[in-house]
């Protein structure tokens, strides 16, 4: 089959010959659609088209590949309808979206429809139209000149021609004004001449002056990007050692070279410090993608890329389906970081999904952290990454101590969370005019209530889950479906009022604390709840930077990659948090999180003392983040996960049944289970509840699918489990290699 997705075709015994299109449209289907192509459209593969479906219409792509299933007869065929005006897609994202698809057990369709992320992005721009004064018009009889009408009047004197939003915004006015001026004739619309093309990154630009380490490494991405081939680069360097500057570097290489750049980093809303760095090193901003555009920014943002007009594209996971025609770099910024993997809709993993990206389109991927997934710590010892280390801080900077409190020997008072050392420490800090970081990955005040009189637990009512209590809101909240309420005035089982207790410490509730122990400080708290809107972390994060606060006290949020110059300690409030549960990843995660949270500390050249309070001193993690000594640490995982056979060195899948009604969900569950194939190498775990057993009003059971490496785990899945169809409200969902077990 040529590579084109109009082919002609004229069996047997008919009279005309149709031109035919294989479209893909972004719904949950697996196959193509035939259609009929009208005499006077031409079309390629990747091309966007309307085409009928049912009574409605829709937008698709014109896909190439292997014909599937049985060929429709050519008087059945429905037309097209019409092309989009939208570059086509290009043949290496056809080949990314069905790799996606087969590896995480989706269809071709829904994956598609993340490339299609911004519809109207596939229709030409209206031109835009821009308002003018017209010359020696006199306002007519009756028309009065008011304050907002001179106003208009006198922005668009000696200006260039401004669009009605611009105008009003400028003078101050509604658009009302500035329609009644035009039916006056006093304004004109006119054609706007196209924007002016927006500022570039300047590659030629000096960065800052490397050290010898980062001097190396730098010069060897570089040459990745010059070989312009597939290859995967760990830069692995601590905490402030430099990492962005050195892959600015190779974004710079890229861009000389005419390539567009792709930066993947885990929440968008955390990197206004990267984004400030990237003009002053640049000259001028990347492109940005994320779920917090307006459609009509993701709507320039993709043609931009799609064009190759954007050069450089920072973004969210969703990123790595936009549709880059000339793409010759990724990195993967954090990329151990879990929030690269998508949990709902099309489940993947965004960071082992860019390196697939980088394999078809054959250019370099790096991948860059101080604390390395072990995935990716076990390619590299198995030769198919290669490492570039960065061992030391930039300037000088010394990496921060890290002590451990042992919070059985070292006590805070009853109903405290701060440790008499770790206290004692904050109140050194504070009177050297310095900044501490309390870190404790709980939202609100406090994570479960319960009644003192009948020890009843406070649950959502959809979720097997306790409320939380945000008290700044006055409100009992569910993390997991969104449900809340006031506290109840009286004990729902005893009726017992006032018995109210909260257990357990959440953010809000340190703060009390913290602001109990130190009257004078200022303590500002940064979690997901109390940043709302795009901009609200970047503020956040300036006021620190301005030392607005004393005492900041923060989730997993603080932890990112920022660089407060002033903060010189932070207390990791309960280091056994992340322990907990015990799923495959807890002991990585947790070494992970604490290191980065850690990483905070003494960035400048004020050095950095960490607290971490734990019950537990003597666990493997505690003691490699007391020890720096994070390759044994790795080493000890590795193996342990080698000897269980689990990832990386094992495969995982996880199956998730849902429903509301329990009785089907363990049916349907237990029937998946019987059927289940038997493979070598392979064995299916459960069902059995998951922990999480009732989700929004949902049941839910769970399969474990656990393979050998070498066993195609996919294939083997499809080949067993119909379709993901969903029958009496039941859904099936295929989670490969899985990072939630709840
Ligand atoms: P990492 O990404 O490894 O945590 P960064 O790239 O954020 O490290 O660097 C830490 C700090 O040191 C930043 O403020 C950065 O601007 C500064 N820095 C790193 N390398 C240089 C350099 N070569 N010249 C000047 N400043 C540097
Ligand atoms: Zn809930």
């Amino acid at each position: 089959m040529p590579e084109t997705g109009a082919s002609s075709s004229a069996p047997l015994g008919q009279r005309e010959a149709v031109a035919r299109a294989r479209v893909l449209l972004p719904l949950a289907l697996d196959t193509p659609y035939d259609y009929a192509v009208p005499a006077d459209i031409s079309l390629a593969p990747g091309d966007f088209v309307t085409v009928p479906l049912g009574r409605r219409e829709r937008v698709g792509c014109v896909w190439d590949g292997a014909a599937t299933g049985e060929e429709i007869a050519a008087e059945r065929l429905r037309k097209i309808h019409r092309k989009l005006p939208a570059p086509p897609i290009g043949e290496n994202l056809r080949r990314f979206v069905e790799w996606v698809a087969r590896y995480n057990c989706a269809s071709v369709g829904a994956v598609l429809k993340m490339v299609m992320s911004a519809p109207d992005a596939l229709e030409s721009e209206r031109p835009a139209t821009g308002y003018t004064l017209v010359p020696s018009a006199k306002s007519p009889a009756k028309f009065q000149m008011t304050g907002t009408r001179k106003r208009v009047l006198a922005a668009l004197a000696d200006a260039p021609p401004l669009s009605a939003a611009d105008l009003a915004r400028e003078a101050g006015v509604s658009a009302g004004v500035i329609a009644g001026l035009a039916s006056a004739g006093l304004i004109r619309p006119v054609s706007m001449a196209s924007a002016p093309a927006p500022r570039q990154p300047d590659p030629h630009l000096h960065g800052p002056e490397l050290s010898p380490d980062q001097r190396a490494c730098a010069d060897a991405l570089v040459a990745r990007v010059t070989a312009a081939r597939y290859s995967v680069t760990l830069l692995d360097g601590v905490t402030g050692s430099g990492k962005t500057e050195v892959y600015l570097t190779a974004v710079a290489a890229a861009l000389r070279q005419g390539k567009q750049v792709l930066v993947l980093v885990p929440e968008i809303a955390l990197t206004a410090q990267w984004l400030a760095r990237f003009e002053e090193r640049f000259g001028a901003p990347p492109s940005q993608w994320h779920s917090d555009l307006t459609s009509a920014q993701r709507r320039r943002a993709w043609r931009a890329i799609a064009s190759g007009q954007a050069r450089v594209v920072v973004g969210a996971r969703s990123a790595l389906f936009l549709p880059f025609p000339d793409l010759g770099l990724i990195v993967v910024d954090e990329e151990h970081d879990a929030s690269f993997k998508q949990e709902e809709g099309v489940i993947y993993q965004a960071r082992d999904m860019a390196v697939v990206r980088a394999n078809i389109e054959q250019i370099p991927i790096v991948l860059v952290s101080a604390t390395p997934s072990l995935e990716t710590f076990a390619n590299v010892e198995q030769g198919r990454y290669t490492r570039l280390h960065l061992p030391d801080r930039f300037a000088g900077a010394k990496l921060p101590q890290i002590a451990l409190i042992d919070m059985r020997q070292d006590r805070p008072p009853r109903q405290a969370w701060l440790s008499p050392t770790l206290s004692a420490a904050m109140s050194e800090t504070l009177a050297a005019g310095e900044q501490a970081l309390l870190f404790l990955n709980r939202r609100g005040f406090a994570p479960l209530t319960l009644c003192r009189h009948c020890g009843h637990r406070l649950q959502c009512p959809n979720c097997t889950a306790w409320l939380v209590d945000h008290r700044r809101e006055g409100r009992l909240r569910c993390h997991h479906c969104g449900f809340y309420s006031a506290e109840p005035k009286v004990c729902p089982a005893c009726a017992t009022a006032d018995a109210f207790a909260a257990c357990g410490p959440g953010v809000e509730r340190l703060a009390e604390e913290a602001q109990a122990l130190f009257p004078a400080a200022r303590i500002g708290i940064m979690t997901s709840d109390t940043l709302r809107g795009p901009g609200a972390a970047g503020d956040f994060i300036a006021r620190i930077e301005a030392r607005e606060f004393d005492i900041v006290i923060g989730t997993q949020v603080v932890a990112k990659g920022h660089h407060f110059p002033y903060l010189t300690l932070v207390g990791v409030v309960d280091g056994d948090l992340g322990l907990a549960g015990g799923d495959l990843r807890a002991a990585e995660r947790t070494y992970q999180l604490l290191s980065q949270v850690a990483g905070r500390a003494g960035r400048a050249e004020h050095p950095g003392r960490v607290f971490i309070q734990t019950y537990m001193p003597e666990n493997t993690v505690m003691q490699a983040l007391l020890s720096g000594d994070r390759d044994r640490f790795y080493r000890a995982e590795s193996d342990a996960r080698r000897a269980h056979r689990m990832p990386p060195y094992g495969r995982l899948a996880a199956i998730i049944i849902s429903g509301p009604a329990e009785d089907d969900v363990a049916a349907a569950a237990r029937a998946l289970a019987r059927s289940a194939p038997n493979e070598p190498g392979m064995s299916v775990l459960g069902p059995a509840p998951a922990p999480l057993r009732r989700l929004a009003n949902q049941y839910r059971w769970r399969l474990l699918v656990k393979a050998d490496k070498d066993v195609n785990i996919q294939a083997a899945i499809r080949a067993w489990l119909p379709p993901a169809k969903s029958k009496g409200g039941l859904r099936v969902r295929i989670d490969i290699d899985p990072y939630s077990f709840l």
